[in-house]
């Protein structure tokens, strides 16, 4: 019998890979997702509407929609396709873009300051006040036609009462705003009728006016003339400019491209046609050269359903109005007010294309339908746009694309990001917390914004605050820092990698996930730090990497993706940072410095020693000083402080003792640096390891030179000083070694006579003395006379002295004879 293999059996699985579940606006629940065709996701999102500086709100819903994409693309590897949209049509865009253009037209046209302009600028702030800072007024105190100027200073005193201006600001949430660009133009007319009275009628005083009453200005400038303003260019180049503005700003917060955008005014024609599609349809009707959509008709129709999303919406007038644009006619021929323009016909002062209704535009809903249609036809796995977008415009969307395609499910999985407020309140410019996100990204890094949005559920409201960022968010970002290649352990690897996979699957719950994350790192720390010591470096660095894909899978990533952990943090500069050219010089050194060490020790010269501490002094005092680096050879330092102090004081809950003592040692070390700004106020070990770095301090271990990164031209200088100082000294020594030479020679000198010779003529004065003994001492003097016996023992005395200075001359003398020849 032929040989046979074993039966085999099917493994039984023993826990099951979890299933990605997504919240659905349209199910409001987890619902299981199921792309309809293989790994192939097809994804529409809705883009800005481009008339203004992007901001916070803005942020929130780009940079979570981007968390959310980058986890279907990058961790659960489906083939996303995302589209997402600009809206370049749009009454807010045709309003600003008409109110910049009419103000830089009259700016332009003016060249002096005349009562023609005053009197605009006037009668501009009077319908100001009575149109817009009226609306905040208590009806008693608005004022009558005609008293506006007299009543004014009587505002502006009542405004300085805060519960007034509170009251004010409950009638209209724009009252504030409104009150002070009607102030800022009351004064600006005050001051021009001051400079037309004294004659400075000079074209920046007109300017001044009219820049300083532009709000108040543009209104009535749009009502006068807005009907002149067609030229399309006008309103393309204010959305190209913001759009651009917009994607800088994505950029920033590293925030992906999408893989196709798409712009309402490239989609016209299409957009035309899908409504026609609609009328023909039976769910949509013209009203003087406007569409409407039916939405009667298309709720009793079968198979249809109007607002899945937000059914108790349906009535809510605020809301469709808003929907609605603020340049659209009175709701006059439409069949309900529930429903919605398709297509608008365009009045003078608002671009127009051509259409079987006459010259028109789109409604806003459209265009997503239409948009979405042609790039990903008549169905889609998931949508997305912030919660405020949900009804009108995604319930409208919908039913339109349901009316155009026959379908009753355009869309699969709805999904919204939750709204944001700042500490506590809703963003918005008239309760001064409005802040766009080139203010944002001027206090934090797009790391930690980013991170401030994973550590909440994407679909929540977030409340950004001054807390989350210094707390929560610094915690994590502490906590992944310490993730580094020599760091890490476990067995709960798989366990952490089969939680946060649970975690994404449960609709993306980022939080959750980031905790896993956090843990093991944790975990390993403690793994690491166990006495025993018997590491697995192999899963440490499994873990590691590990730990560094999931982050980047957030788009926490800054660094190379070799790098273990999120990699630094580089700034746009640095990012093209040329490392030949910086490591390069620094390392022609070190090569050139380990020749010489070499050729001395393989050369073994008995002054090899000494050579090669020279080639070190050499390397210190000349080739390391305009690289900027500083060595000194410093010895009893407290190393010891240095060592343990992070492990020493890390703990220490009290940031001021901590910072304290960091900022003695750091202080008694390296007296001319300071306390790096980016430390925390309560820093881990990690950041005490960092802030020595920081200071370029590395502890003295004995024999150990003390390192310093310091500018080049402060070496130099100090090289320079020292060596000035050496010379002076140098020179000092030598001027008195000059002089005690002199004064020995001086002394030699005196010796050149012999003793015998020290009383004779031409060493006395002929006649001084008449005899002398055998030594030349004299006996009588000039006159014959004997000497007295105390003049005698004075000349004994003396030739005694010059015996040993001849002596001595002599020695010299013979010296020199010896060292010259
Ligand atoms: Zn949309």
């Amino acid at each position: 019998m032929a040989v046979q293999q074993p039966p085999w059996t099917l493994p039984s699985q023993k826990s099951p890979e979890p299933t990605l579940k997504i919240y659905n606006s349209l199910t409001r629940t987890k619902t299981e997702f199921v792309p309809i065709n293989g790994r192939h996701v097809k994804w529409y999102n809705c883009g800005p509407t481009v008339y203004d500086a992007s901001h916070m709100g803005h942020a929130r819903n780009y940079v979570t929609q981007d968390i959310l994409r980058r986890i279907m693309t990058d961790y659960f590897r489906y083939d996303v396709h995302f589209v997402m949209n600009i809206t370049d049509i749009d009454d807010k865009i045709i309003i600003r873009a008409r109110h910049n253009h009419l103000i830089a037209n009259l700016r332009s046209e003016t060249t002096s300051l005349t009562p023609t302009l005053i009197e605009q600028v006037r009668e501009a702030w009077v319908s100001y006040v009575q149109s817009k800072v009226s609306k905040g007024l208590p009806e008693s105190e608005r004022p009558s036609a005609g008293s506006e100027q007299a009543q004014w200073p009587k505002l502006v005193e009542r405004f300085r009462d805060k519960e007034w201006k509170q009251q004010g600001l409950q009638r209209d949430e724009k009252f504030e705003m409104h009150f002070s660009a009607a102030a800022i133009t009351f004064n600006a007319l005050l001051k021009a009728e001051e400079y037309f009275k004294s004659g400075q009628t000079g074209v920046e005083n007109a300017h001044t006016l009219i820049d300083s009453s532009q709000d108040v200005l543009a209104l009535a400038l749009d009502k006068q003339l807005g009907g002149t303003v067609n030229d399309h260019t006008i309103f393309r180049s204010l959305a190209a400019y913001w759009e651009a503005e917009f994607f800088k700003d994505m950029r920033r917060l590293r925030v992906r491209d999408p893989d196709t955008l798409t712009r309402v005014t490239e989609y016209v024609p299409e957009i035309v046609s899908f409504v026609e599609g609609i009328v023909k349809n039976g769910f949509g009707y013209v009203v003087d050269g406007s569409v409407y959509f039916d939405t009667r008709a298309f709720d009793k129709a079968d198979g249809h359903t109007y607002a899945k999303l937000e059914p108790w919406s349906k009535g809510n007038r605020e809301l469709l109005e808003e929907g609605e644009g603020a340049l659209s006619a009175a709701s006059g021929g439409k069949r309900s007010p529930a429903d919605f323009a398709l297509w608008k016909a365009s009045k003078p002062g608002e671009p127009s294309w051509p259409s079987p209704w006459g010259e028109g535009r789109p409604g806003w809903h459209i265009e997503c339908s239409v948009m979405a249609s042609a790039i990903l036809g008549d169905n889609m796995d998931i949508h997305s746009g912030g919660i405020d977008l949900a009804f009108p415009h995604h319930d409208n969307e919908m039913a339109q694309s349901e009316a155009y395609h026959n379908c009753s499910a355009w869309v699969n999985y709805f999904i919204h990001t939750g709204h944001l407020h700042i500490e506590g309140l809703k963003m918005s410019k008239s309760l001064k917390n409005f802040i766009t996100i080139d203010e944002i990204l001027q206090k934090y890094t797009a790391r930690q914004l980013r991170l401030a949005f994973l550590t909440q559920l994407w679909n929540a409201k977030v409340d950004f605050s001054e807390s989350l960022m210094t707390g929560e968010v610094r915690g994590i970002e502490i906590a992944f820092n310490s993730l580094t290649s020599s760091s890490f352990p476990t067995s709960s690897l798989h366990a952490s990698q089969a939680a946060f996979r649970a975690a994404l699957c449960d609709s993306f719950n980022t939080p959750e996930a980031i905790n896993v994350l956090r843990d093991l790192v944790s975990k390993t720390n403690v793994y690491i730090r166990a006495p025993d010591g018997n590491l697995e470096i192999g899963l440490i660095q499994r873990v590691a990497r590990w730990v560094g894909d999931m982050l980047r899978i957030f788009g926490l990533g800054e660094g190379e993706t070799q790098e273990i952990g999120w990699g630094q943090e580089r700034s746009a500069n640095e990012g093209n940072v040329n490392r030949e050219e910086i490591l390069m010089p620094y390392l022609r050194t070190l090569s050139s410095f380990r020749d010489g060490v070499r050729k001395l020790a393989i050369a073994k010269g008995e002054n090899a020693l000494k050579d090669i501490l020279a080639l070190s002094d050499k390397l210190r005092d000349v080739d390391l000083v305009p690289l900027g680096v500083a060595l000194d050879d410093q010895e009893g330092t407290p190393s010891h402080l240095l060592s343990d102090f992070p492990a020493r004081y890390a703990c220490v809950p009290s940031d001021s003792l901590l910072t304290g003592r960091l900022n003695c040692v750091c202080d008694a070390r390296t007296p001319s640096l300071q306390w790096p700004q980016n430390l925390p106020r309560t820093p881990s070990t990690l950041d005490v390891a960092r802030a020595l770095r920081t200071f370029s301090v590395v502890p003295a271990v004995d024999g150990k030179a003390l390192v310093k990164l310091v500018p080049p031209e402060e070496l130099i200088k100090a090289r320079e000083e020292k060596r000035a100082q050496a010379e002076a000294k140098a020179a000092r020594k030598a001027a008195a070694a000059e002089a005690e030479r002199q004064k020995r020679l001086a002394a030699l000198e005196k010796g050149r006579v012999p003793p015998q010779e020290l009383f004779r003529p031409p060493n006395v004065p002929e006649g001084t003395y008449g005899s002398w003994d055998e030594n030349g001492i004299p006996l009588t003097d000039g006159e014959g006379k004997e000497l007295s016996k105390s003049a005698s023992k004075k000349l004994q005395k003396e030739w005694t002295l010059q015996k040993k200075r001849h002596e001595d001359f002599l020695e010299w003398q013979k010296q020199q004879e010896k060292d010259q020849g």
